[in-house]
């Protein structure tokens, strides 16, 4: 069958695998629908991701149909639609025992840890599927990105009526505003680009955007925002070590800062006596969790959440290869591009 690789930074190529085995205990065989492209795709194939390996094949935002089930399987049956929570844990280390099973200390992420699903079928523990009878396979390849914010606002334990400052309004600062709005808190982003920030505006709903000009600005704004409080909750989604270590000024006090985007670079604690006189939590995010994939799809199947302004581009699976160098191009204005099998 059908699958295309990244050989290495820079190169994908067709090739053909073998047809996965008959489904084992536990196990699902499904057909991959869509495949959504994410910021790790892109920073494998510009050889930037801590994690990633060569020759991989990636995907792992997967909108996907059960072929057939293995013996034991009762969560789904042939013909059913799923989402895939592509994050592959041992279920016994200390992690998966107190129930953090997305960092899982032997964790594996499909197609960035071993081969994933640019594929035509896939073979998968069938607990990892997640199961919608209404959403589209568009949908539930988009289900991946948002669990990522729904995640990392949930870390913030963001609650009603606080102010959220979201910085980075690339597709994982989005995914937080659509939860964050969820969680019915007031939502500021801020980003170097005037072009997502109207978008941020106009199409997700945001109540107040700052653009990042690094000339101090940005406190002032927030100030005038929030009537000097600044944010109980800043999200960091830039992956920028620049913006994570100076973050902290934005907090109000006994805020909290969570960490979701992904520096190899040092962290140092600009204003770092801030964290004490406010008694700052700071805190990571990482992955998402199985109850987040199923929260999802029911908010996107109650109308909660509007997938519409997020696919903004398609491809065949037999175009992806020429399709995906124009992806990374800022002008190409794409949030989500989503691969057809
Ligand atoms: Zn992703
Ligand atoms: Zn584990």
């Amino acid at each position: 069958m059908k699958a295309i690789q990244l050989e290495k930074p820079g190169h994908f190529r067709p090739i053909d695998i073998p047809e996965p085995a008959a489904p084992g205990p536990g196990e699902a065989l499904v057909r991959i629908h869509r495949i959504g492209i994410c910021g790790t795709d892109y920073g494998g194939y510009l050889g930037k991701m801590p994690f990633f390996s060569y020759p991989r094949i990636p995907g792992h935002e997967l909108g996907v149909e059960v072929l057939a089930v293995g013996e034991g399987v009762a969560n789904v049956a042939p013909g059913d639609r799923c989402s895939v929570e592509p994050y592959l844990n041992c279920q016994h280390c200390s992690s998966c025992r107190r129930g953090l099973t997305n960092c899982c200390e032997a964790h594996k992420t499909l197609g960035v840890m071993c081969d994933g699903g640019m594929v035509e079928r896939y073979l998968l523990p069938a607990r990892k599927l997640h199961i919608s009878r209404q959403l589209s396979y568009d949908q539930l390849a988009l289900v991946e990105t948002l669990a990522i914010g729904c995640h990392a606002i949930d870390r913030g334990h963001l609650q009603p009526g606080e102010h959220v400052l979201i910085i980075g309004a690339g597709p994982i600062g989005l995914s937080a505003v659509e939860f964050a709005k969820v969680a019915g808190a007031k939502t500021i982003v801020l980003d170097i680009n005037e072009a997502r920030l109207a978008f941020c505006k106009t199409t997700m709903g945001v109540d107040h955007t700052i653009t990042a000009r690094g000339d101090g600005s940005e406190l002032k704004a927030l100030e005038e925002i929030t009537g000097g409080q600044l944010a109980d909750v800043v999200i960091d989604a830039t992956g920028s070590h620049k913006s994570m270590s100076a973050a902290l000024a934005y907090c109000a006090y006994g805020g909290r800062l969570v960490y979701v985007g992904i520096t190899q670079q040092e962290l140092t604690f600009l204003h770092a006596p801030i964290m004490h006189r406010r008694e700052l939590s700071i805190l990571a995010s990482r992955n998402a969790l199985s109850r987040d994939f199923a929260r999802i799809i029911q908010l996107i199947e109650d109308g909660r959440i509007d997938t519409r302004p997020w696919i903004t581009h398609h491809a065949r699976f037999d175009d992806m290869i020429a399709a995906f160098p124009t992806w990374l191009k800022p002008e190409s204005g794409v949030i989500k591009a989503v691969v057809e099998v």
